[in-house]
């Protein structure tokens, strides 16, 4: 590897710019930019078939789709969320005036725990927002059961879960909404971005017309919306980067087999397996280190990784529950987060991207196995 090449743990897939020329130059001859134009309705249509969903609404970015998504449920009040997760999820609630209440993680899979959720609940709670981490689908039908029993809104946050399905069906065929985030960073990128996922026709309007200032036609404005529309520049790339998707999922799916080969057998490195029925997108490789076990410490880890130009990133540390914003609420306590403050304490997320060479992983993985002191 050439001394001065960083590896990031991700790297942005980008469509053939030639491909993409075209598609500006189409905008450019009908200088239509924005506001619903005909490449925001073909990638709006085009991405619905692709993801098998009804009703899609694209957004400028994910984190505007969650704030205007819990706009569009009227969400009030307190709301039960993960602390293990981007802080764009909490952030989502504190911009709404929604107390957020932080409910600890199960130990599988590290997504919000239904077990605990229901002890959470008080007569303020109005909805669940669970997240989707790494791209493993929560405990779906047991948060339906919780929100049907208590009238709550179920309201997931599936940023990391892009293309991802249950014996066929989307994940974000569940709850009442689901957001998708696009960020350079996630497995589909449209640069910025992001979408939410309606249930109804009726919905999905309620929800156009928030994006837009709140209007529904050119003089009735239904509330106060915000500006969260996505421009005919992203909705063109997005359009050419959905040729693309399933090879680079493919290529992130190869990545992932070859890191679990390696690593299933080094004492004290801990990884997820696949689930059962499940078709993955490969967003995330984390890997848990046991300090005791693998006899160094995750940080020791991580900074031998930089020392060679790798930049892992450890995601989710801190946990949330943990800035400023949020570490006096009650519910931030780490004795009440148990499993969620061991794991942010032990994760490392590895590189993972479609171009990641065979080469560079085979390092990475060498890194791994000698830093531990039973190798
Ligand atoms: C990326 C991400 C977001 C925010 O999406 P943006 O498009 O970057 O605003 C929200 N939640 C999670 C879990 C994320 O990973």
């Amino acid at each position: 590897m050439s001394p001065n090449k960083k590896i990031y743990v991700t790297q942005p897939a980008l469509p053939p710019l030639d491909e993409f020329t075209e598609y500006l130059k189409q905008i450019w001859e009908n200088k239509i930019l924005t506001n619903n134009g005909p490449f925001h309705q073909q990638f709006e249509k085009e991405l619905a078939d692709y993801l098998g969903v009804n009703y899609i609404s694209l957004f400028s970015n994910g984190t505007l789709a969650l704030i205007t998504a819990l706009q569009a449920l009227n969400i009030t009040g307190e709301v039960i969320t993960t602390p293990f997760s981007f802080v764009a999820t909490t952030h989502s609630l504190w911009w709404n005036n929604i107390k957020p209440v932080f409910s600890d993680i199960e130990s599988d899979y590290f997504n919000l725990d239904p077990d605990k959720v229901e002890a959470a609940i008080t007569p303020q709670t109005t909805a669940i927002m669970p997240v989707h981490v790494y791209g493993n689908p929560c405990k779906l039908e047991r948060f339906q059961k919780i929100a049907d029993t208590y009238g709550l809104k179920l309201i997931y946050d599936a940023a990391h879960a892009f293309g991802v399905k249950i014996n066929g069906n989307s994940i974000l065929n569940y709850g009442d909404l689901s957001i998708l985030s696009f960020h350079a960073t996630k497995v589909f990128n449209t640069i910025e971005g992001g979408a939410i996922i309606s249930p109804d026709k009726k919905t999905k309007e309620r929800i156009d017309y928030l994006k837009n200032f709140g209007f529904a036609d050119e003089i009735t404005v239904i509330a106060p919306g915000i500006n969260a529309k996505m421009n005919e520049v992203q909705a063109a790339y997005g359009l050419l980067q959905l040729k693309y998707i399933d090879e680079n999922i493919a290529k992130r799916k190869s990545i992932s087999e070859l890191y679990r080969n390696q690593l299933t057998n080094i004492p004290g490195i801990r990884i997820l397996n696949d689930m059962i029925g499940v078709n993955h997108s490969y967003s995330y490789f984390p890997i848990f280190i046991d300090e005791q076990i693998y006899g160094r410490k995750r940080d020791e880890l991580y900074e031998e990784l930089r020392k060679h130009n790798i930049y892992g990133r450890r995601y989710f540390y801190p946990l949330i529950s943990q800035f400023p914003t949020y570490r006096g609420l009650q519910s931030a306590k780490p004795e009440n987060l148990p499993i969620a403050t061991k794991i942010s304490e032990q994760v490392i997320c590895l590189p993972i991207y479609p171009l990641l060479s065979k080469d560079d992983q085979l390092q990475i993985l060498n890194i791994i196995k000698n830093a531990g002191s039973r190798s």
